[in-house]
Protein backbone atom coordinates (compact mmCIF):
# COMPACT_ATOMS: atom_id res chain seq x y z
CA UNK A 1 0.00 0.00 0.00
CA UNK A 2 2.49 2.19 1.16
CA UNK A 3 4.55 1.22 -1.68
CA UNK A 4 1.81 1.82 -4.44
CA UNK A 5 1.13 5.47 -2.69
CA UNK A 6 4.80 6.35 -3.31
CA UNK A 7 4.95 5.08 -6.91
CA UNK A 8 2.04 7.16 -7.59
CA UNK A 9 3.50 10.10 -5.81
CA UNK A 10 5.97 9.65 -7.93
CA UNK A 11 4.58 9.55 -11.45
CA UNK A 12 2.65 12.59 -10.25
CA UNK A 13 5.90 14.55 -9.71
CA UNK A 14 7.24 13.23 -13.02
CA UNK A 15 4.17 14.33 -14.83
CA UNK A 16 4.15 17.83 -13.22
CA UNK A 17 7.85 18.36 -14.01
CA UNK A 18 8.01 17.14 -17.76
CA UNK A 19 4.33 17.73 -18.81
CA UNK A 20 5.77 16.78 -22.58
CA UNK A 21 5.21 13.17 -21.38
CA UNK A 22 1.35 13.46 -21.53
CA UNK A 23 1.48 16.34 -23.93
CA UNK A 24 -0.42 15.94 -27.18
CA UNK A 25 1.24 15.42 -30.50
CA UNK A 26 -0.02 18.89 -31.86
CA UNK A 27 1.16 20.61 -28.17
CA UNK A 28 4.83 19.72 -29.24
CA UNK A 29 5.27 21.41 -32.61
CA UNK A 30 4.19 18.86 -34.62
CA UNK A 31 1.44 20.00 -37.25
CA UNK A 32 -2.31 18.53 -36.87
CA UNK A 33 -2.80 16.24 -39.77
CA UNK A 34 -4.68 17.70 -42.47
CA UNK A 35 -6.67 16.51 -44.86
CA UNK A 36 -6.16 15.95 -48.46
CA UNK A 37 -8.10 18.65 -49.51
CA UNK A 38 -6.42 21.04 -47.35
CA UNK A 39 -3.30 19.56 -48.18
CA UNK A 40 -3.61 20.61 -51.91
CA UNK A 41 -4.58 24.26 -51.02
CA UNK A 42 -1.44 24.52 -49.47
CA UNK A 43 1.18 23.62 -51.87
CA UNK A 44 -0.72 25.40 -54.95
CA UNK A 45 0.20 28.79 -53.63
CA UNK A 46 4.11 27.72 -54.04
CA UNK A 47 5.88 28.73 -57.58
CA UNK A 48 7.14 24.78 -57.23
CA UNK A 49 3.55 23.76 -57.84
CA UNK A 50 2.59 25.84 -60.32
CA UNK A 51 3.13 24.16 -63.70
CA UNK A 52 3.19 26.30 -66.77
CA UNK A 53 3.30 25.91 -70.69
CA UNK A 54 5.82 28.56 -72.12
CA UNK A 55 6.85 28.75 -76.09
CA UNK A 56 10.43 29.58 -76.20
CA UNK A 57 11.68 29.70 -79.54
CA UNK A 58 8.98 28.46 -80.76
CA UNK A 59 8.67 25.07 -79.00
CA UNK A 60 6.37 24.49 -75.61
CA UNK A 61 8.21 23.68 -73.06
CA UNK A 62 6.69 22.72 -69.50
CA UNK A 63 8.10 24.25 -66.02
CA UNK A 64 7.20 25.11 -62.81
CA UNK A 65 6.59 29.00 -62.17
CA UNK A 66 10.08 28.99 -60.12
CA UNK A 67 11.56 28.05 -63.39
CA UNK A 68 10.02 30.64 -65.78
CA UNK A 69 10.20 33.73 -63.30
CA UNK A 70 13.60 32.87 -62.75
CA UNK A 71 14.51 33.20 -66.56
CA UNK A 72 12.30 36.57 -66.80
CA UNK A 73 13.81 38.20 -64.17
CA UNK A 74 16.92 37.14 -65.96
CA UNK A 75 15.89 38.87 -69.05
CA UNK A 76 14.15 41.76 -67.84
CA UNK A 77 16.23 43.28 -65.32
CA UNK A 78 19.74 43.93 -64.27
CA UNK A 79 21.26 41.56 -62.05
CA UNK A 80 23.62 44.27 -60.82
CA UNK A 81 20.17 45.90 -59.49
CA UNK A 82 19.25 46.01 -55.48
CA UNK A 83 17.93 42.79 -53.92
CA UNK A 84 14.79 44.46 -53.29
CA UNK A 85 14.48 46.00 -57.02
CA UNK A 86 14.63 41.99 -58.50
CA UNK A 87 12.15 40.85 -55.87
CA UNK A 88 9.75 43.49 -57.05
CA UNK A 89 11.08 42.37 -60.48
CA UNK A 90 9.75 38.80 -59.63
CA UNK A 91 6.43 39.42 -58.07
CA UNK A 92 5.30 41.92 -60.97
CA UNK A 93 6.13 39.00 -63.44
CA UNK A 94 4.53 36.23 -61.33
CA UNK A 95 1.68 38.70 -61.13
CA UNK A 96 1.25 39.53 -64.76
CA UNK A 97 1.73 35.94 -65.57
CA UNK A 98 -1.24 34.72 -63.68
CA UNK A 99 -3.54 37.81 -64.34
CA UNK A 100 -2.82 36.56 -68.26
CA UNK A 101 -3.78 32.92 -67.04
CA UNK A 102 -6.99 33.89 -65.28
CA UNK A 103 -7.56 35.94 -68.54
CA UNK A 104 -7.65 32.48 -70.74
CA UNK A 105 -4.27 33.03 -71.84
CA UNK A 106 -3.12 35.25 -74.94
CA UNK A 107 -4.85 34.45 -78.62
CA UNK A 108 -1.02 34.59 -79.90
CA UNK A 109 -0.58 30.84 -78.39
CA UNK A 110 -4.08 29.16 -76.80
CA UNK A 111 -1.21 26.30 -76.80
CA UNK A 112 0.78 27.81 -74.01
CA UNK A 113 0.31 30.21 -71.18
CA UNK A 114 3.23 32.31 -71.74
CA UNK A 115 5.80 32.99 -74.82
CA UNK A 116 9.11 34.58 -74.43
CA UNK A 117 8.44 37.39 -77.08
CA UNK A 118 8.56 40.82 -75.44
CA UNK A 119 5.91 42.21 -77.81
CA UNK A 120 3.45 39.70 -76.32
CA UNK A 121 4.57 38.02 -72.75
CA UNK A 122 7.82 38.75 -71.43
CA UNK A 123 11.70 38.02 -71.99
CA UNK A 124 12.93 34.52 -71.01
CA UNK A 125 16.57 33.49 -70.50
CA UNK A 126 17.77 30.37 -69.59
CA UNK A 127 20.52 29.93 -66.85
CA UNK A 128 23.34 29.43 -70.00
CA UNK A 129 22.65 32.36 -72.20
CA UNK A 130 22.71 34.23 -68.91
CA UNK A 131 26.05 33.21 -67.57
CA UNK A 132 27.60 33.54 -70.84
CA UNK A 133 26.38 37.53 -70.73
CA UNK A 134 27.52 37.76 -67.09
CA UNK A 135 31.04 36.23 -67.27
CA UNK A 136 32.67 36.43 -63.94
CA UNK A 137 29.36 37.58 -62.14
CA UNK A 138 27.77 34.71 -63.20
CA UNK A 139 27.14 32.87 -59.51
CA UNK A 140 26.86 35.69 -57.99
CA UNK A 141 24.22 36.97 -60.28
CA UNK A 142 22.20 33.12 -60.54
CA UNK A 143 22.05 33.18 -56.53
CA UNK A 144 20.49 36.70 -56.67
CA UNK A 145 18.06 35.90 -59.13
CA UNK A 146 17.17 32.61 -57.27
CA UNK A 147 16.80 34.53 -54.20
CA UNK A 148 14.72 37.05 -55.49
CA UNK A 149 12.15 34.49 -56.85
CA UNK A 150 12.50 31.91 -53.75
CA UNK A 151 11.99 35.07 -51.56
CA UNK A 152 8.77 36.09 -52.64
CA UNK A 153 7.74 32.55 -53.37
CA UNK A 154 3.33 32.89 -54.51
CA UNK A 155 3.65 36.61 -53.94
CA UNK A 156 1.14 38.54 -56.23
CA UNK A 157 -0.03 41.76 -56.37
CA UNK A 158 -3.80 42.10 -55.82
CA UNK A 159 -6.30 44.69 -56.42
CA UNK A 160 -9.76 43.37 -55.00
CA UNK A 161 -8.53 40.24 -54.39
CA UNK A 162 -6.96 39.73 -58.27
CA UNK A 163 -4.09 39.85 -59.72
CA UNK A 164 -3.34 42.93 -61.78
CA UNK A 165 -2.39 44.02 -65.08
CA UNK A 166 1.76 44.54 -63.71
CA UNK A 167 3.29 46.26 -66.70
CA UNK A 168 6.37 47.57 -66.23
CA UNK A 169 9.07 49.80 -68.25
CA UNK A 170 12.64 50.11 -68.42
CA UNK A 171 12.56 54.48 -67.14
CA UNK A 172 10.43 57.05 -66.70
CA UNK A 173 10.71 60.76 -67.37
CA UNK A 174 9.69 62.35 -64.01
CA UNK A 175 6.75 60.18 -63.37
CA UNK A 176 4.64 57.33 -64.85
CA UNK A 177 1.82 57.67 -67.05
CA UNK A 178 -1.74 56.60 -66.31
CA UNK A 179 -2.83 54.16 -68.63
CA UNK A 180 -5.62 55.11 -70.46
CA UNK A 181 -2.93 57.83 -72.45
CA UNK A 182 -1.08 55.20 -73.61
CA UNK A 183 -3.37 52.05 -74.15
CA UNK A 184 -7.06 52.48 -74.32
CA UNK A 185 -8.57 50.84 -71.30
CA UNK A 186 -8.63 52.92 -67.46
CA UNK A 187 -7.19 50.53 -64.55
CA UNK A 188 -7.72 52.20 -61.20
CA UNK A 189 -3.79 50.70 -59.99
CA UNK A 190 -1.80 51.98 -63.14
CA UNK A 191 -2.08 55.92 -62.02
CA UNK A 192 0.72 58.44 -62.89
CA UNK A 193 3.33 58.80 -59.91
CA UNK A 194 6.46 60.62 -59.54
CA UNK A 195 9.40 58.48 -60.32
CA UNK A 196 12.55 59.29 -59.10
CA UNK A 197 15.66 58.12 -61.50
CA UNK A 198 17.16 60.50 -63.21
CA UNK A 199 20.00 60.84 -66.12
CA UNK A 200 22.59 60.01 -63.16
CA UNK A 201 21.11 56.40 -62.46
CA UNK A 202 20.02 55.39 -65.76
CA UNK A 203 22.69 55.04 -68.93
CA UNK A 204 20.70 56.73 -72.17
CA UNK A 205 18.20 58.54 -69.95
CA UNK A 206 18.65 60.98 -72.85
CA UNK A 207 18.72 59.94 -76.30
CA UNK A 208 18.47 60.94 -80.13
CA UNK A 209 17.18 60.28 -83.07
CA UNK A 210 18.23 61.74 -86.52
CA UNK A 211 16.17 61.31 -89.94
CA UNK A 212 17.21 62.93 -93.09
CA UNK A 213 13.77 64.29 -94.20
CA UNK A 214 13.71 62.11 -97.16
CA UNK A 215 14.08 59.07 -94.68
CA UNK A 216 11.15 60.61 -92.58
CA UNK A 217 8.87 61.00 -95.16
CA UNK A 218 9.53 57.50 -96.88
CA UNK A 219 9.00 56.02 -93.57
CA UNK A 220 5.71 58.01 -92.34
CA UNK A 221 4.07 57.20 -95.64
CA UNK A 222 4.52 53.87 -95.74
CA UNK A 223 2.40 53.93 -92.84
CA UNK A 224 0.14 56.79 -93.58
CA UNK A 225 -0.09 56.85 -96.95
CA UNK A 226 -2.67 60.19 -97.44
CA UNK A 227 -0.29 62.13 -95.20
CA UNK A 228 0.56 65.50 -96.76
CA UNK A 229 4.85 66.23 -96.24
CA UNK A 230 4.98 68.66 -98.53
CA UNK A 231 6.36 72.22 -97.84
CA UNK A 232 8.72 73.24 -95.12
CA UNK A 233 9.19 70.52 -92.67
CA UNK A 234 8.53 72.52 -89.28
CA UNK A 235 5.05 72.88 -90.53
CA UNK A 236 4.41 69.06 -91.01
CA UNK A 237 4.30 68.31 -87.17
CA UNK A 238 1.20 70.23 -85.63
CA UNK A 239 -1.31 70.26 -82.79
CA UNK A 240 1.64 68.41 -80.01
CA UNK A 241 -0.53 67.38 -77.03
CA UNK A 242 1.92 66.59 -74.25
CA UNK A 243 0.99 65.60 -70.62
CA UNK A 244 2.95 67.80 -67.79
CA UNK A 245 5.92 65.50 -67.97
CA UNK A 246 6.61 65.74 -71.51
CA UNK A 247 5.38 62.81 -72.83
CA UNK A 248 3.35 63.02 -76.43
CA UNK A 249 0.12 61.85 -76.09
CA UNK A 250 -0.74 62.97 -80.00
CA UNK A 251 0.66 65.05 -82.66
CA UNK A 252 -0.60 65.58 -86.20
CA UNK A 253 1.85 64.54 -89.18
CA UNK A 254 1.39 65.76 -92.50
CA UNK A 255 -2.35 65.92 -91.10
CA UNK A 256 -2.27 62.71 -89.84
CA UNK A 257 -3.19 62.40 -86.21
CA UNK A 258 -1.52 59.60 -84.28
CA UNK A 259 -0.32 58.65 -81.11
CA UNK A 260 2.76 59.31 -79.05
CA UNK A 261 3.16 55.81 -79.16
CA UNK A 262 2.30 55.18 -82.75
CA UNK A 263 5.47 57.90 -83.37
CA UNK A 264 7.50 55.78 -81.78
CA UNK A 265 6.83 52.18 -82.87
CA UNK A 266 7.37 53.99 -85.92
CA UNK A 267 10.51 55.37 -85.37
CA UNK A 268 12.25 52.84 -82.96
CA UNK A 269 12.20 55.61 -80.72
CA UNK A 270 12.81 54.70 -76.66
CA UNK A 271 10.08 56.64 -75.74
CA UNK A 272 6.71 59.15 -76.19
CA UNK A 273 8.61 61.92 -74.60
CA UNK A 274 10.38 63.79 -76.70
CA UNK A 275 11.07 67.28 -78.57
CA UNK A 276 11.55 67.59 -82.37
CA UNK A 277 14.13 69.56 -84.12
CA UNK A 278 15.48 70.71 -87.32
CA UNK A 279 18.43 70.95 -89.37
CA UNK A 280 18.77 71.94 -93.25
CA UNK A 281 18.06 68.01 -94.00
CA UNK A 282 17.48 66.31 -90.63
CA UNK A 283 14.39 65.90 -88.56
CA UNK A 284 15.83 64.91 -84.71
CA UNK A 285 13.78 63.39 -81.89
CA UNK A 286 15.45 64.47 -78.25
CA UNK A 287 14.25 61.93 -76.08
CA UNK A 288 13.90 61.21 -72.56
CA UNK A 289 13.34 57.70 -70.62
CA UNK A 290 12.75 54.37 -72.17
CA UNK A 291 9.68 51.54 -72.77
CA UNK A 292 6.15 53.13 -72.27
CA UNK A 293 6.08 54.88 -69.36
CA UNK A 294 2.81 52.85 -67.24
CA UNK A 295 3.19 50.90 -63.96
CA UNK A 296 6.70 50.07 -62.26
CA UNK A 297 9.77 51.87 -63.44
CA UNK A 298 12.53 49.34 -63.22
CA UNK A 299 15.33 51.84 -62.43
CA UNK A 300 12.87 53.75 -60.53
CA UNK A 301 12.47 50.49 -58.28
CA UNK A 302 16.18 50.10 -58.01
CA UNK A 303 16.58 53.81 -56.72
CA UNK A 304 13.58 53.33 -54.26
CA UNK A 305 15.58 50.14 -53.10
CA UNK A 306 18.82 52.14 -52.67
CA UNK A 307 16.90 54.28 -50.88
CA UNK A 308 15.90 51.64 -48.26
CA UNK A 309 12.32 50.88 -49.60
CA UNK A 310 11.19 47.45 -49.44
CA UNK A 311 10.01 45.02 -52.82
CA UNK A 312 6.16 45.39 -50.80
CA UNK A 313 6.98 49.47 -50.30
CA UNK A 314 8.20 49.47 -54.22
CA UNK A 315 5.42 47.45 -55.94
CA UNK A 316 2.35 48.90 -53.57
CA UNK A 317 3.83 52.63 -54.68
CA UNK A 318 3.61 51.93 -58.42
CA UNK A 319 0.58 50.11 -58.87
CA UNK A 320 -1.61 52.22 -56.72
CA UNK A 321 -4.60 50.56 -54.07
CA UNK A 322 -2.77 47.10 -54.00
CA UNK A 323 -1.78 44.95 -51.98
CA UNK A 324 1.45 42.57 -52.16
CA UNK A 325 0.04 38.60 -50.79
CA UNK A 326 0.68 35.09 -51.07
CA UNK A 327 -2.41 34.10 -53.88
CA UNK A 328 -4.00 31.22 -53.28
CA UNK A 329 -5.88 30.56 -56.17
ZN1 LIG B 1 2.94 35.61 -75.46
Amino acid sequence: MQRSFMLAAALTVLLFLFPWLWAAPEASGEAPPQTEEEQAETVTVHDSARTLKVLIGGEVTEMDMETYLRGVVRAEMPASFEEEALKAQAVAARTYTLYKMEGGGSANHPEADACDDVNCCKAYKSQEDAAADWGMSSALYEEKIRRAVADTDGEVVLYEGHPVLAVFHSSSAGATRNVEDVWQQALPYLRSVASPENADAVPNYYSKAAFTLTEFKELFIAQYPTANLSGTPSNWFSNIHQDVNGAVESLQVGGITVTGGQLRSLLGLRSANFTISFTDDTVEFSVTGYGHGVGMSQYGANVLAQEGKTYREILTYYYTGTTVEVYDK
